[in-house]
Formats: C-alpha cells, sequence, structure tokens
C-alpha cells in the first residue's frame, strides 16, 4: 500500500489524500497548525464565549466525559484553568475498565464537580452492535451516536446550552479543515460520527425489534430543540493547541490519572484507548479492513511532532499490529457470531486495496485485567438449525 512519507499512514486511512511527493492531507494540515493558528487570538476569543455563559445557568457548561485522556484533559482545563462550573455527562457504553473507573474516582476528588452517568439497556446494545458490525463492519455504532446525542439531550432538558468536547476532528483526519470553527453540531454528527446510519435508519434496520423510543438516546435532538436553548456546541480544542502526549503527562501529575494496558498497543502509549475493553476487537478489525490499526495512528501523530523516529515506528507497527485480541471471544459471544462469521463480515467491508488475507495468525498478549471483564450478557443464537445466511436474513 502506499504511505506517507512523512507518518507512513496508507491510503486506506479515512479522507487521506497524497501530494506529487507523497506527503499526505493529514500531515499538511498539522503543519498548517503549526505556522497559521494563532492561539493568542483564539484563548481571547474562548473567553469571550465563556463571558457569554457564565454564572448565567445552573451549569457553565456540559462537559461530555469518558474518563479517558482527551475528556480529562478538557475537563481539568475547564474547571482549574477556565474556573467554569460544568455539568459532567459520562456514557456508559457497557465497557469500562476498573482502572478508568478508578480515575474518575479520583479526578471527581480532586477537582469537584457534579456528574450523571447515563448506562443504556444492555439488550438494546447488543442488538445495536450486531446490526452495526453487519451492516457497516463497525460495531460501535450505539458508542458513537450516544456519547454525541445523549448530552445534547441533557442540554435541552437543563438548559445549559454552551457544551465544550476535547479535540477537533482535523487534529486525525480530513473531514474539517483547521480553519473550519467544526461546531460539534448534527451536520458534524451525520459526516463522519454515525457511519451514516440515524437512529432512525437504524430503527428500520432493526425491523420491529426495538421501539423508536429505545433509540432516543441514540438520536440528535429536533434542530429547533436545540435553537430554542440557544446550543453552543464546541471542541476545547478550537481554542487551545491539543497535545496528547503532553496532556497525559499532565494529568497523570496533577490528577493522579493513571494509563492502562490497551490491546494491541505499545507500553509507551498507556495513555491511549484506555475506557473501553472492547477496544482490541475495535482496532483488529480496523486492521482487518483498513490495513494498519492503532500503532500506525499514534506513530503517525509522533512522526509529525517529531519525537519517533521511523525507524521506530516501523518496529511497533510491525511488532503490534493484526494480532488476535483475546477481546474477540468477548465479542463474538455479546453479539452471537462465530470466527467464521466474523470473517464473512468483514470481507464485505474491506477497503481497497487492502487484502483480507493479510491476517496474521498470533494472539495478542492477555491484558493484565481480562479476568475482571465482565462477561456476563452473551447472546442466546441458536447455533443448531440455520445457515449464517438464512439467520442474517431474518433478523
Ligand atoms: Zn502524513
Amino acid at each position: 500500500m502506499k504511505t506517507c512519507t512523512s507518518c507512513l499512514l496508507p491510503e486506506t486511512h479515512e479522507t487521506i489524500e497524497f501530494d506529487e511527493n507523497n506527503k499526505c492531507n493529514i500531515c499538511k494540515a498539522q503543519d498548517y497548525k503549526k505556522t497559521n493558528i494563532d492561539y493568542e487570538k483564539k484563548k481571547i476569543e474562548l473567553d469571550e464565549l465563556i463571558k457569554k455563559y457564565k454564572g448565567k445557568y445552573n451549569y457553565d457548561c456540559i462537559v461530555p466525559f469518558s474518563g479517558g485522556k482527551d475528556s480529562t484533559y478538557a475537563l481539568y482545563y475547564i474547571i482549574n484553568n477556565l474556573k467554569l462550573k460544568p455539568l459532567v455527562i459520562r456514557f456508559d457504553h457497557g465497557f469500562l475498565r476498573q482502572n478508568l473507573e478508578d480515575n474518575v474516582k479520583r479526578c471527581q476528588r480532586k477537582l469537584g464537580f457534579d456528574m450523571i452517568t447515563f448506562t443504556p439497556n444492555w439488550k438494546i446494545v447488543q442488538k445495536l452492535m450486531l446490526r452495526s458490525f453487519l451492516d457497516k463492519g463497525d460495531f460501535c455504532w450505539h458508542c458513537h451516536t450516544g456519547i454525541f446525542s445523549y448530552p445534547m439531550w441533557i442540554s435541552i432538558e437543563k438548559n445549559i446550552p454552551l457544551i465544550f468536547w476535547g479535540e477537533k476532528q482535523s487534529e486525525y483526519t480530513a473531514y474539517y479543515s483547521f480553519d473550519d470553527e467544526e461546531e460539534v453540531d448534527e451536520k458534524r454528527f451525520n459526516r463522519f460520527i454515525n457511519l451514516g446510519v440515524t437512529a432512525d435508519d437504524m430503527y428500520l434496520r432493526l425491523n420491529g425489534e426495538v421501539e423508536k423510543r429505545d433509540l432516543l438516546p441514540f438520536s440528535y435532538p429536533h434542530i429547533e430543540m436545540l435553537k430554542k436553548i440557544k446550543s453552543k456546541s464546541v471542541c476545547l480544542g478550537s481554542y487551545i493547541s491539543w497535545n496528547p502526549k503532553k496532556q497525559s503527562e499532565l494529568i497523570k501529575k496533577e490528577l493522579g490519572w493513571k494509563g492502562d494496558e490497551v490491546e494491541n498497543v505499545p507500553p509507551e502509549y498507556d495513555y491511549e484507548k484506555i475506557e473501553c475493553y472492547m477496544q482490541g476487537v475495535r482496532d483488529y478489525i480496523k486492521y482487518l479492513k483498513r490495513g494498519y490499526s492503532r500503532p500506525s495512528h499514534l506513530s503517525a501523530i509522533d512522526l509529525r511532532n517529531k519525537v519517533i523516529t521511523k525507524e521506530k515506528a516501523k518496529e511497533n507497527i510491525k511488532l503490534y499490529e493484526g494480532k488476535r485480541p483475546y477481546s474477540l471471544d468477548l465479542f463474538l459471544k455479546f453479539i452471537g457470531l462465530n470466527e467464521n462469521e466474523f470473517s464473512e463480515v468483514i470481507k464485505e467491508h474491506v477497503v481497497s486495496p487492502n487484502k483480507f488475507s493479510n491476517i496474521k495468525n498470533e494472539n495478542a498478549k492477555k491484558p493484565h485485567d481480562f479476568d475482571q471483564w465482565s462477561k456476563e450478557g452473551k447472546a442466546n443464537r441458536d447455533f443448531s438449525n440455520k445457515t449464517f445466511k438464512d439467520w442474517k436474513s431474518n433478523l
């Protein structure tokens, strides 16, 4: 596959394009950010924005929060630097890990804030994961949509117009340029968050298996409702420079935030994606579909920031990508597929010119907390009397 001469990302990366020297548009956007974005000016814009909301509502803003590095840093900055009183909203996708819960607890004690956690019905989540995986080769629809839409409902319900998200999408893809304000609205939601499937579409796809109201936490509120509260939903990363590596060092020091081991991720990146025990499967699926996964993504960021060499990046990619994760067995039990069926589904979603045959016959290391991961809630599919095709067509 063709790869970027600067960051090594392959041509199967979302929105990537190459110039005549094979340098990619994501690298160029980062060059642009470093030379053209005036963060001093942006900080003044941020202060002006805050003035409009501070002290005028029961809470100054909403902060959607997973407990991962980006939202923890955002929350730290909002309370510590901006001196705002946030309402923190947490969407529990079903796969939170113990170390993350401990981080959240420490963060609550050190910073002090009110928090609401919402956990959707597991039985519905299971159906959504299966449908989304079969149709899109990506099982995380409930998580993508829930994380971005649920806090919007709370903002309406509690009349808190200002919402602060973490990093801009333009850090990693070219759906938006750095000059775009990148308001976190329905347009952005439909552009790359929801896999092109709205809650109404999902309702039809599920063919009577759930009620319409079951999908409300995953649906984007109507624009008129948001206009009524004068909703303003923005990325903190539009106003301050975003550097995950430095920010995770800071939250480790200031909040006692701890990194964790993640399947198929080199240990020096212990700050990345520690919030979900299905992360190993998600990255494995990406590897099978696109021929690369998280070590490539992390190396690309480090190469652009000139903190690793290409040799080290290539070594990490070779050593960590594409090994069969422990979480795969759990995933298959949760959605009721066997591994051959899993492969059949992935084959339909392989991104050219990657080939499915790139599969490695190696297992990843068993994660230290694997035995703690909840294995409750397996799908009760009857494998005995139907072929996969028949079963799938009747779903
Ligand atoms: Zn690049």
